[in-house]
This record gives C-alpha cells, structure tokens and sequence, in this order.
C-alpha cells in the first residue's frame, strides 16, 4: 500500500489509464461521437455594424494564491486575493501589440495597483478575539467589503452594493448558523447582528456568501479563495456600473464596453448572487436603453473550461466535417446543444438556471482567433437559451467587432484586455483611485 497521497504522484498516468478497473469503467462509459449527433451548431456570420465602435474597455480580472505565513501554528497558511480593473482605449491596441513584450517593472507596479487587494486568513491564522481561523476568515472576508471604497470621489464601499444584492437574496431556505456548534438557522440580515442563540457571537451580512462553509481550519483553501475572487469580480463591475448610474453618467456608460474573466456566472455557496446580479442588470439596461437607445456592452471570456475544449475540437481542420468557423462567425449555444455536447444532462431545468446571468457563444475573429464568451441577459425578453436567435441581442455585431479589434495578435485566442488585466495592465491607463473621474474624463474629450 502507498502511503497517503503518494499514489497519483508516483505511479505514471498511463499505467493508471491502463489499469483494469478503469478500463472496465470506460468501456461503460458513453462516448460523445459527433455523427450522431441529434442537435447540430449552426454557425452564422456576424453582423455587420455601421455605428461606432465603444472608445473604451474596461477589463476586470482577478487572481489569488495561498501562501504559508510563520505564526507559530504548523501549517498556517493565508490567503491573497486581487482583482484588478484595467481601462483601455481601444484605438491603442494596435501599438500595444507592436510594443509588446512589456517590461517586469511595469507589471509589478501593476499588481499594486490592484482596484481590491487583500490578505485573508488561512487554515490556522486567528486573528483578534476569534477562536477559530473560520471566524476570523468570516471577519476579514466582511472587512474587506466595508472598507473598500473603490473610488476616492465617491462614498460608496463595495459593502454598499453587496447590501443591495443580498436583499434579492431568497428567504425561503434559512442557512446554518456560521458558529462552529450552533444549530440555529437563520436568515442573514444586511447588516451586522449577534445569533440568536446563547453564544451571541457576530453575525456578518457577508455570511450570507456561505463561502466559509467551504473553509477548512486546517487544510487548504484554494477553493474558498476562488470563490471570494469570482464574487469580487462580480460585485466589482455592479458598482462601477451603480455608481455610473448614482451620477447619472448613461451617455459614457454607453460608450464602454465592459470585460470580464470567466462565464458570466456565480458558482458554489455564492451562487443565489447570479439571479440577483441578472435582476440589477435588467433595471440598469433598461435606464440605459431609454437614455441612450443603447444597451450596455458586457462580455464574459473565458480562458479555460470545457466549452473552450469544445470549440477546439469542433473548429480542429481534421474533426468530423472539418473545420467549421470561418473569420467572422458565430454560434450561439443551446440549451439543447449543451446538454448534448458539452455538459451530458436530461435536466428539463435549462443549463445553468442557478449560476448564469448571461448566455455563451462561440466567435471566430477576423484574424482566426477563436473566443468563448458570454453575454448578459439584460432583459426578460433575453432571459432564454432555447434558440439560436440573435435578435434581442442587439449589440451582438459591436461585440463581435470589439472582439476582432481587442483578440491580441501575439497571443493566440487571448483578449488585449484580458491579456491586460494580468500582465500589460501597465501600458494602459490603469485605473487609479479616482475610477469614475477618470473614466468619464477620457469619454468626454472629443477624441479618445
Ligand atoms: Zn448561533
């Protein structure tokens, strides 16, 4: 017998796969063969566009790592989560590219500039009066969101929007009590309070992300920073887009185009935020329309993931039917062809209910790149993954023509933007501490 956590290390992958067992068990797998298949992607040219294109993107983007920090107690680990937004004008891209690769210097100072920075504790790091690294955790991870005011101009602290989306949180399913012990169930108020049971310990709003039932006292918590990152991106592009909203800035809103990494997508404990997050987005659209007779531009990319598989091995020159998407083309996904192809369900419930706030597509850029990205509901008429239909979405074409403008052209399939958020965050105007000053500024001169 090997010892604990020394099997998948030591013994090659090929033996593994060679193994009886899981032979046996592939065999009884099913196999996704593509002529059988019932439900087909039709792939579409993009639209063409005649206005304008947006003068400017903002791309938003996290990372976090889990370090171990020396405090006395084996194993102490905390966490560092950063979400950067990154503002382009999109008529430098082309030189950006030229100007690549950039210098580390640069990146460094990038990394501090981060819009939300933060350290949280880790498995056996108590902080305060706390009797556990969970509830200190618990405290942090509340903290974070009180103080952190992304814009020096304005009052608002991220705690603000998180407030307003928990009011659309359901009530009808109580959540445990966080405190190790308490069998009360309770629903998690907007603003601090004590349980109710005996031990009257704090009670953040920020409970009701339920990220710290995923958090372990003693082991890794990779997961749980993950999901602090997801929801901090999320919440990120709601408030600039309320505080836009809060100075009554539709015109410029119009005129930008939003980015940010991953499917547009809530997933794990934090998920009811999705629904509550699409709610605000929808109220929001609908103030922009009737402003500007524009809808906002929002576009979700992801870098990784079964559904960017799934279009490499569709578009790959010698797949069945061969290579599919031409420079230009499009495929929105189904429900159907979800289900079928990429992630095997008979749910009559639709393909990400609970975790999507907008639906994925597939596009081909001019230059051939290939891009997964989603795009919000932003009405109810939207709100739907039965069709193919591109018709309620009316910014699809300037999406489309953003991403040909934005696919960087010396990495493959990567977005400028997002492309920024992580490493050239330097060479565009970073976002600095006066977030909307700035932005409404570089949209009010004449040329950007
Ligand atoms: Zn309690």
């Amino acid at each position: 017998m090997p010892y604990e956590g020394e099997f998948a290390g030591y013994r090659p992958l090929n033996r593994i796969a060679q193994a009886e067992r899981v032979k046996q068990l592939l065999s009884r797998a099913v196999v996704s063969v593509p002529q059988d298949a019932i439900v087909t992607l039709a792939v579409n040219a993009a639209p063409v566009v005649n206005e304008g294109l947006p003068e400017l993107a903002v791309a938003i983007d996290g990372s976090y790592s889990e370090v171990p920090v020396a405090n006395g107690y084996p194993g102490a680990h905390v966490g560092y989560v950063t979400v950067a937004s990154v503002l382009l004008k999109l008529s430098d891209l082309e030189r950006l590219d030229e100007d690549r690769p950039i210098d580390p210097v640069e990146f460094r100072k990038t990394e501090q500039a981060a819009t939300v920075d933060a350290a949280l504790p880790g498995s056996n790091v108590l902080t305060r009066d706390h009797r556990s690294a969970k509830d200190s955790f618990r405290e942090a991870l509340f903290d974070v969101l009180h103080d952190e005011q992304i814009d020096a101009d304005d009052s608002a602290v991220l705690l603000d929007t998180f407030q307003y989306l928990l009011r659309f949180k359901p009530t009808s399913s109580p959540q445990q009590c966080p405190i190790e012990g308490c069998e009360r169930s309770f629903v998690v108020e907007g603003k601090i309070v004590d349980c109710p049971c005996q031990a009257r310990r704090r009670i953040y709003p920020t409970d009701a992300l339920r990220v710290h039932e995923r958090f372990s006292d003693y082991g890794a918590n990779g997961e749980v920073f993950g999901l602090v990152m997801q929801v901090w991106e999320r919440l990120l592009l709601v408030h600039f887009l309320r505080c836009f909203e809060q100075r009554r800035l539709f015109e410029p809103l119009s005129r930008l185009v939003f980015f940010v990494d991953g499917p547009l997508a809530v997933f794990g404990p934090p998920a009811w935020m999705s629904a509550a997050i699409s709610r605000e987005l929808k109220r929001l659209n609908g103030l922009v329309r009737e402003q500007c007779g524009k809808d906002l531009l929002i576009v979700g990319v992801e870098k990784s993931g079964a559904f960017v598989e799934h279009f490499n091995t569709v578009d790959e020159p010698n797949h069945e039917g061969s290579q599919r998407f031409g420079p230009r083309t499009y495929s929105l996904l189904t429900d159907s062809y979800i289900k079928e192809r990429i992630a095997p369900s008979d749910s009559s419930r639709r393909y990400g209910q609970d975790t999507y706030f907008g639906r994925k597509f597939f596009y081909k850029t001019a230059s051939g790149a290939r891009i997964v990205a989603s795009l919000p509901f932003l009405s109810d008429e939207r709100d739907s993954i039965v069709t193919d239909d591109i018709g309620p979405y009316r910014e699809f074409g300037t999406v489309c023509a953003v991403l040909d403008q934005l696919v960087s052209s010396r990495y493959s399939n990567a977005l400028s933007p997002i492309v920024s958020a992580h490493s050239h965050a330097a060479i565009p105007l970073h976002l600095g501490s006066k977030v909307l000053q700035q932005l409404a500024q570089a949209l009010m001169r004449k040329s950007v």
